[in-house]
């Protein structure tokens, strides 16, 4: 676990639309990575050598149901967003995405099945 003091004010940053009160609740309750290749705020990326800077916004959108919850935050780094290592631009494969899934928690594993229950539900 980072302590949050170790993280430079600089290194997280919210969009716009994530209210204060939101920010404060996740910033307390959540040890935010980059979802697409797991660097934590201010981490050196061993590809680039650069500082990684996560950019944290709404999963769900709100105009598509999400809520105002930590659990409807995610985070990709400033390396990830500008597509430098790549990962972008290409969709993982379902081998990929399962042996991420396998490696999970169980309540992330959940989390999972109840996204895609929704979503293929019809
Ligand atoms: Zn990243």
């Amino acid at each position: 676990m980072h302590a949050l003091s170790s993280i430079g004010r600089n290194d997280i940053e919210f969009s716009r639309r994530i209210p204060p009160t939101l920010r404060i609740e996740a910033l307390n309750n959540i040890e935010f990575t980059c979802h697409m290749c797991g660097l934590g705020p201010g981490e050196i990326d061993s590809a680039t050598g650069r500082r990684s800077r996560l950019r944290v916004g709404y999963l769900i959108d709100k105009s598509l149901g999400g809520k105002d919850n930590p659990s409807n935050l995610w985070a990709a780094c400033s390396i990830c967003i500008q597509g430098s290592k790549n990962i972008t631009s290409e969709k993982p494969t379902a081998r990929w995405l399962l042996l991420q899934i396998r490696r999970a928690g169980q309540e992330e594993q959940r989390e999972v099945l109840k996204w895609l229950l929704k979503k293929f539900k019809n």
